[in-house]
């Protein structure tokens, strides 16, 4: 399911020291609509997801959420957009400590934060989680809560940094899952990946972002069928290693 764009990046460029790490981006992400943002690493994924999230400035550019330009020190629409990066960090004290946090600062009242955090520790299957100190979580587990902290202030937009990156085969799968679960809520999703198997199964729409710039855009198996020359090694790496028969 595809609408209207929710988010939208025009012109994005950051320059640093003469360097220009993203320049001319345009993306956008749709109500319901799962984006992967592919490419090598250095090309500049993680730099343009943190710039999309406002975390800081830009040099060049604007972006849109539901058509409305923002920028970075807008704190209701960070408030929309929620960016979950590859290595999460958490405060010192229990999962539940730090899955409550999001809600109490948004000023929720104490039964309707516990019973936010329950549903969704149930809902990913983390409840056994939630007494334990959340510093001290397997890859997974760790995951699973960064995403729910991200989820609980029901965002717009979830922007996810390489989120399969460093997960086994099952807990990948599960991820995967919870995310389909999600979109179908309609929530836009933008995620990154240098890894092509992680952009068929669950992408609605590929980028191809390289060198800081967007080189290719399409449904996931045409970026794959024909991808343009400086892309087309990266594909070949990829179908190299993947097994017979995985779809593409
Ligand atoms: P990716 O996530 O695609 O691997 P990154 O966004 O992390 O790429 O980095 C893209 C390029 O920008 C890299 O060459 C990186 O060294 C450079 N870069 C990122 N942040 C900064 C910064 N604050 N100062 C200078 N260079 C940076
Ligand atoms: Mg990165």
């Amino acid at each position: 399911m595809t609408g209207e764009p929710l988010l939208e990046a025009r012109g994005l460029t950051w320059e640093i020291s003469g360097r220009k790490i993203i320049e001319g981006i345009e993306i956008s992400v749709g109500q319901g609509e799962t984006v992967a943002l592919v490419g090598p690493n250095g090309a500049g994924k993680t730099t343009l997801l943190k710039k999309i999230a406002l975390l800081e400035e830009v040099t060049a550019g604007e972006i849109y959420l539901q058509g409305e330009k923002i920028s970075w020190r807008d704190i209701s629409a960070r408030r929309r957009l929620a960016l979950v990066l590859q290595e999460p960090v958490f405060f010192t004290g229990s999962v539940y400590y730090n899955l409550q946090l999001p809600l109490r600062l948004r000023r929720a009242a104490a039964g309707e934060i516990r019973a936010k955090v329950e549903n969704w520790a149930e809902r990913f299957g983390i409840s056994h989680l939630l007494p334990r100190d959340a510093r001290h979580l397997s890859g997974g587990e760790a995951r699973k809560v960064a995403l729910i902290r991200a989820l609980i202030g029901e965002p717009l937009v979830l922007l996810l940094d390489e989120p399969f990156t460093g997960l086994d085969f099952s807990a990948r799968r599960e991820l995967m899952a919870l995310l389909r679960e999600i979109k179908k809520e309609g929530v836009g999703i933008l995620y990154t990946t240098h890894h092509l198997p992680e952009v068929l199964p669950l992408a609605d729409r590929a980028v191809v972002m390289m060198a800081g710039r967007i080189v290719q855009t399409g449904p996931p198996v045409e970026i794959v069928r024909y991808p343009v020359p400086e892309f087309a090694p990266m594909v070949a790496d990829a179908l190299f290693f993947l097994p017979e028969g995985d779809g593409v």
